[in-house]
């Protein structure tokens, strides 16, 4: 007899406005982090929705750090943003799908102060609430990719023929319209000043995105991941996004090279927040995901396992091998290794546009 895994239906929270479709999520987590997200929601004091969004749980994880959690619309893992409070300004990292107020539940929580808005990756669960601010930032090498996802047909891919979202219910009205803002890039070490000596850095580490990039709260010493350590689905080194310039980054070899210099100023960070699931990671974590993306490098044939995701391209395999206590590092062995292999890829499809 087969044996045969039941849906992770579990969704205790009711006091929000998007509500899951049975059976259409996607459960991207593991054991760990699903036991987490299910404590934290229902049992951590400082949990509150704000009635002016009704789509973000916000949780107050120090005096003045916050982690505005909101529904994975396409399904996938839901989503964190951040919001750090310096003492003139405050800095909203990711702004999801834009569900809802954003801009209103930020200042309410701030106070009205003045924010900063930044990215750490394309990808929609991270940037489509961009629509909703004017002035946004992220790594120099992830513009072009955050500008070819934040297109006039965007959010097109939620909703079947009829019009009803696939994954979630949501009112559609809830949504930004698409409409131009400026995206300003900024080199990997920038440094966002949130009043007196309160210091942000944007920390390049390639990746997931070729532009991925990871926020350092110094004060706090706290470490905003972004995706690039929940790569259990996603992909650490998928290879180049057709088009963009700067995908030879998308790899192993290069996340392996910025995670190595990360590794080594881990005197700076105490805790780790993701853009998915568990968060406050203890900073080892880092030391433990260089090894292994060493060990990738060494012998991409070497994985623990392998499987096969379908893409616009057709199926591609991925492999996955696993970071000690942790999850796993997963990889298109084929583009997604070394920087030359991926290099190659983005001129072949530079020559073919010509
Ligand atoms: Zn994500």
């Amino acid at each position: 007899m087969e044996l045969k895994k039941r849906k992770q239906t579990y969704e205790p929270i009711t006091d929000i406005k998007s509500k899951k479709i049975p059976g259409k999520e996607h459960p991207y987590s593991n054991y760990i982090s699903w036991a987490f997200m299910k404590q934290l929601r229902e049992h951590h004091d400082t949990r509150k929705v704000y009635d002016v969004n009704p789509y973000v749980e916000v949780f107050q994880f120090e005096k003045n750090f916050y982690g505005l959690f909101t529904h994975n619309i396409d399904g996938a893992g839901d989503v964190w943003m951040y919001l750090i409070v310096g003492p003139e300004k405050a800095m909203l990292i990711d702004t999801a799908y834009g569900l809802g107020d954003l801009d209103g539940l930020v200042r309410e929580i701030t106070g009205n102060m003045p924010y900063i808005v930044v990215n750490t990756h394309t990808g929609p669960d991270h940037v489509l609430g961009n629509f909703r601010f004017d002035t946004v930032y992220c790594h120099e090498y992830e513009v072009w990719s955050v500008r070819n996802k934040c297109s006039k047909d965007c959010f097109d891919y939620l909703f079947d023929e009829n019009g009803n979202c696939k994954w979630i219910h949501f009112d559609k009205k809830d949504l930004p319209e698409y409409r131009d803002y400026e995206l300003i890039g900024v080199p990997d070490g920038h440094i966002f000043n949130l009043g007196e000596d309160y210091d942000v850095e944007l920390i390049w580490t390639a990746g997931h995105a070729a532009g991925h990039a990871m926020y350092l709260d110094k004060k706090n010493r706290i470490l905003i991941s972004g995706d690039d350590l929940i790569s259990a689905t996603n992909g650490v080194g998928n290879g180049p996004r057709p088009g963009d310039p700067y995908g030879k980054y998308s790899t192993i070899e290069a996340y392996h090279n910025q995670m190595r210099k990360l590794a080594f100023r881990n005197d700076e960070y105490d805790y780790i927040y993701g853009g998915h699931f568990a968060v406050g990671l203890e900073s080892n974590v880092i030391i433990d995901i260089v090894e292994t993306a060493a060990k990738i490098l060494e012998d991409p044939q070497n994985y623990d396992f392998k499987k096969e995701r379908k893409r616009a391209q057709g199926t591609v395999t991925i492999c996955c091998k696993y970071v000690p206590n942790f999850t796993v590092i997963s990889y298109n062995p084929e583009k997604g290794v070394y920087m030359e292999q991926a290099q190659k890829i983005v001129e072949e499809y530079t020559r073919n546009k010509k």
